[in-house]
């Protein structure tokens, strides 16, 4: 009777020894196992909150992609130049920076005051798109050196993402600069991944069913 309830005990305690490790392998695990779906949830979220709008929402057509064609820089940078060089009322001329760790995190999405309170861009060249387009530009110069870097890529693609589901925005309405203008701008440079780019949004659109 007694060795009955001894091994019945040993068992119980091996089961609960054996449980601890499992779960002390799984805690030290789970970080790597969920890595990537936790990652771009927490994207998600947060380019959610970047694009919160503090007025009335423009029904946006059209998203143009720019280099800032300067080695570095970030939002506060430009939004200098604008509004102090080039004497525009509103400053920044994009809706959003994406940096490249020179000024601002490699990355980092920085939102402009065109896009918080939902007024035109001064991006586009003509006063009718700049009514329509949501200007994005990438720190960096694309025309002269590499081209951007994986995180501003990735950050550029959920972003899009993001603004292309929302606004119902077409991925041909997806461009780059001199696509629009079709004349004396290379931006955003040779080096800006262009088709690849279109192709990974339109991948994932597809996988989505969106399109
Ligand atoms: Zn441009």
């Amino acid at each position: 009777m007694l060795l009955k309830l001894d091994i019945k005990e040993i068992h119980v305690k091996l089961i609960a020894v054996v449980m601890c490790l499992i779960g002390i392998i799984l805690f030290a695990i789970a970080p790597f196992l969920g890595k990537r779906q936790m990652e771009s949830a927490i994207r998600k979220n947060q380019i959610h909150k970047i694009c919160s709008v503090n007025s009335q929402e423009i029904d946006w057509k059209l998203i143009v992609l720019h280099h800032s064609a300067t080695e570095e820089g970030n939002a506060a940078k430009f939004d200098d130049y604008h509004r102090n060089k080039r004497k525009w009322q509103h400053g920044l001329a994009y809706h959003f920076v994406i940096g490249n760790g020179t000024l601002s995190r490699d990355g980092g999405i920085e939102v402009g005051p065109r896009w918080k309170r939902q007024i035109h861009g001064a991006h586009a060249g003509k006063m009718k798109i700049n009514k329509i387009a949501i200007g994005i530009c990438l720190v960096g110069n694309f025309e002269t050196t590499g081209g951007p870097t994986e995180q501003q890529q990735d950050s550029l693609f959920h972003l899009v993402l993001y603004l292309c589901k929302k606004y119902n925005i077409p991925i041909d309405k997806v461009v780059s600069h001199k696509q629009l203008l079709k004349s004396n701008t290379s931006c955003p440079g040779k080096n800006f991944p262009m088709e690849a780019f279109k192709h990974r949004l339109a991948k994932t659109l597809n996988e989505q069913g969106l399109i």
